[in-house]
């Protein structure tokens, strides 16, 4: 039997399904434990520490204690804890992207996608060169600035040098004052050699959902296709960081599988990138399973409450204090202005999951992945976030300072955030208000901005961002930062 290791490079001794199996009991077991919970509260409470703040994190074991506590005033405490957490390390900003389909071919058999071999009767489409510049158009006529590419696993149609040609495309539009300067890549695990070509073109995040942990689950689940590996899978995240990726993205699609076994897996395979490539996710995404074309999702019967989702999202934002966490528009309005209290520090706007969907006037239904619950323009959730108190962020100066990886982190940790990320979310936020946004968010927003500027420390930093911020405003000087 596979042994448990969080240094093994091997998916069944880093994922450990009996180190799991004996997660979910020890959890069980101390669900009542208010002593220990109390210790791994205290444990996992951010520390100051010269300007900025330290916090542990929690081990897999710890974290799933507090996900087994049902004591009402236990849960009240964790969401307070993830809210300080958040707030330390990411403050008040919310950073803003879409996800742009590429193609919906795919060779797989997974379950709960509609873009599975089987289904003949969805409409394949994949885009053209020239319709990939239509789309980033379109998304930089909204605002957009970060954007995450997917596409279906297809070796003939959707090769390595297909992604690569839409990349250089994305990156080469530039619509009026428009400029997309983040592709994320959300596309099937694949070999050492392709991790470093998406490197040489220039990617943020490489992002892979694993869906599942269970392999017994994930097997069935994927019962076709080159994705049916569930080791390769399992350990893509291992050869995109030997390609020299540093900023990956986790994820898994809650309601397939037991969710105590997945946000344990979650965790150990935190753990393992930390312990063997010294720096943990850069983000983790929250997707649950939604109805689409021909996928019902009350079929899986792993289906998650909304209040076990919220409970879920803070602990993993106490487990994993220096992970981005991303939520979708698979959501609805009201969830996601929930859980954005609780840790969620990334969000999409205005997306459409349909290959092709951005130049289309009405939302199309025909090649969509799954159906979106927040269909509101990104002027809207712009506006909505800035009333809830956040600041909408189109930043993108991390990555393109070569701040990724532990770099990334140490940033977080020199309490140096406020005098470099806030002042380049309020003249990312500028651009946005000046180029794209309607008049009422305008007036919110510049508000706003001059409310916050006042909050950053150093005098220097601060004069240098309300100069840019007036050059936003009075010329077509456009992409400052720190
Ligand atoms: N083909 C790629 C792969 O194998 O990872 C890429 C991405 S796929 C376009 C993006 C993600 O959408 C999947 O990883 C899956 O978690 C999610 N997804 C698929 N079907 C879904 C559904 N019915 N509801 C919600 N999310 C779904």
């Amino acid at each position: 039997m596979a042994k448990y290791d969080p240094k093994s490079l091997k998916a069944e001794e880093f994922i450990n399904d009996e180190e799991i199996l004996e997660t979910i009991k020890y959890a069980e077991e101390n669900k009542n434990n208010l002593s220990l919970i109390d210790e791994i509260l205290e444990k996992a409470r951010p520390k100051k520490q010269g300007k900025g703040y330290v916090c542990s994190g929690l081990t897999h074991r710890e974290a799933s204690v507090l996900l087994a506590c049902e004591d009402p005033k236990k849960i009240e405490e964790m969401y307070k804890l993830a809210k300080e957490i958040k707030l330390a390390f990411y403050g008040n900003r919310i950073v803003m992207f879409a996800p742009l389909y590429l193609s919906n071919y795919c060779v797989n058999g997974c379950v709960y996608c509609p873009y599975h071999m089987k289904n003949k009767h969805i409409t394949r489409k994949k885009l053209t060169q020239e319709e990939v510049r239509q789309e980033v158009i379109a998304l930089q006529d909204m605002g957009h600035k970060r954007l995450a590419i997917e596409a279906g696993e297809d070796p003939v149609n959707n090769p390595i040098e297909y992604i690569l040609d839409c990349i250089d495309t994305i990156y080469s539009v530039h619509h009026k004052n428009g400029d997309i300067r983040r592709v994320n890549v959300n596309i099937a695990a694949t070999t050492v050699e392709n991790y470093k070509k998406l490197k040489d073109a220039g990617i943020g995040t490489y992002i892979l959902f694993q869906e599942t942990y269970n392999k017994k689950g994930y097997l069935e689940l994927h019962p076709t296709g080159p994705k049916h590996d569930y080791d390769y899978h399992t350990e893509a995240m291992d050869r995109a960081m030997d390609g020299g990726i540093d900023d990956v993205g986790l994820g898994v699609l809650f309601g397939l599988e037991g969710y105590k076994y997945e946000f344990a897996g979650l965790l150990m395979h935190a753990e393992h990138l930390e312990a063997v490539h010294g720096v943990g996710p850069h983000t983790i995404s929250v997707p649950r399973v939604k109805h689409a074309d021909d996928i019902d999702p009350d079929v899986f019967d792993n289906g998650i409450s909304d209040e076990m989702f919220k409970k879920i999202i803070a602990c993993i934002r106490i487990a994993v204090p220096y992970t981005g966490m991303i939520i979708s528009t698979r959501e609805s309005e009201k969830v996601r202005g929930e859980v954005l209290e609780l840790g969620i520090s990334q969000i999409s706007g205005a997306s459409r999951t349909s290959v092709g969907g951005y130049t289309e006037e009405e939302r199309p239904h025909d090649s969509e992945q799954f159906d979106v619950s927040d269909q509101r323009t990104l002027d809207e959730v712009v506006n909505w976030l800035m009333k809830l108190g956040f600041i909408p962020s189109f930043c993108t100066a991390c990555y393109r300072e070569g701040r990724t990886g532990d770099r990334f982190m140490s940033l977080c940790k020199s309490g140096q955030i406020l005098n470099c990320c806030h002042p380049n979310a309020l003249m990312t936020l500028a651009e946005y208000l000046v180029d794209y946004a309607e008049d009422e968010t305008k007036e919110i927003g510049f508000k706003l901005i001059k409310d916050e500027l006042s909050k950053i420390p150093t005098d220097k930093v601060r004069n240098i961002a309300m100069e840019h911020i007036e050059d936003i405003k009075n010329s077509n000087k456009r992409d400052f930062r720190f």
